[in-house]
């Protein structure tokens, strides 16, 4: 009978010491795998190249946006163009060819309007006509929106569903019309994630912003539309 209890002792501290080895082998492997996840998403965060998004305003135009889609897809480079309504007619295929090759539609109202001088009702209008126009070529509406001037109204957010985007880097392309200073502006400010402005709308712009594209390129940056940029 007393046999019987020792071992029946010994055999619950062999569970216990096996228990208590479990407990400490997973502590330990949880910790490895704590460690692993964290120096896998710090390698991740070194390893992404520095983003930017080339934004082209008051376009289409028959001759410069041409040129420009013709260079960017040489280049694989995808950008953003914020187009202007009444631009539109007679330059389809320049819409068309946008979004074939990935690039992303923005509005920039119907005839470049303030949007700060006029009635709510007059800028949904403005909007609205634009977005059908570029719809009914590439058959969805555009979902984001430059401001001319830059001037936005706080109203505006509940009377469209668009997003207003603006820019980190101001060109003044359409000022100077000056190559190498509009593409000494663009070298000096630059970096990641940084949401540039132009207009394909000049000789002098398109071919800056490709000459931008060969030297970012050179440096390690990606080009992508706005809404990639926003959503990285
Ligand atoms: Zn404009």
């Amino acid at each position: 009978m007393k046999k019987k209890t020792c071992r029946q002792i010994l055999y619950c501290i062999f569970l216990a010491v096996l228990i208590l080895m479990g407990l400490f082998l997973k502590k330990k492997s949880d910790r490895t795998q704590a460690v692993n996840s964290q120096s896998v998403l710090a390698m991740q965060a070194e390893e992404l190249p520095p983003r930017v998004a080339l934004t082209f305003d008051d376009g289409p135009h028959r001759i410069y946006t041409r040129n420009l889609l013709d260079g960017l897809r040489e280049r694989g480079v995808k950008a953003t163009f914020f187009v202007v309504g009444e631009n539109i007619p007679g330059n389809e295929e320049l819409i068309r060819q946008m979004e074939e090759d990935g690039h992303l539609i923005g509005n920039h109202t119907y005839d470049h309007a303030d949007i700060s001088k006029m009635s709510d009702e007059e800028n949904c209008r403005e909007l609205r006509k634009t977005s059908e126009l570029v719809k009914q070529i590439t058959g969805h509406q555009t979902a984001y929106v430059r401001p001319p001037f830059g001037n936005w109204k706080e109203s505006m957010d509940c009377r469209i569903s668009m997003i207003a985007v603006k820019w980190t880097i101001d060109t003044l392309d359409w000022k100077s019309k000056n190559v190498e200073e509009i593409i000494r502006k663009v070298m000096q400010q630059v970096s990641d994630h940084d949401i540039i402005l132009m207009h394909d709308y000049y000789a002098t712009s398109v071919e800056a912003a490709l000459q931008i594209v060969d030297r970012l390129k050179a440096e390690g940056y990606e080009f992508v539309t706005v809404e990639d940029l926003i959503l990285t």
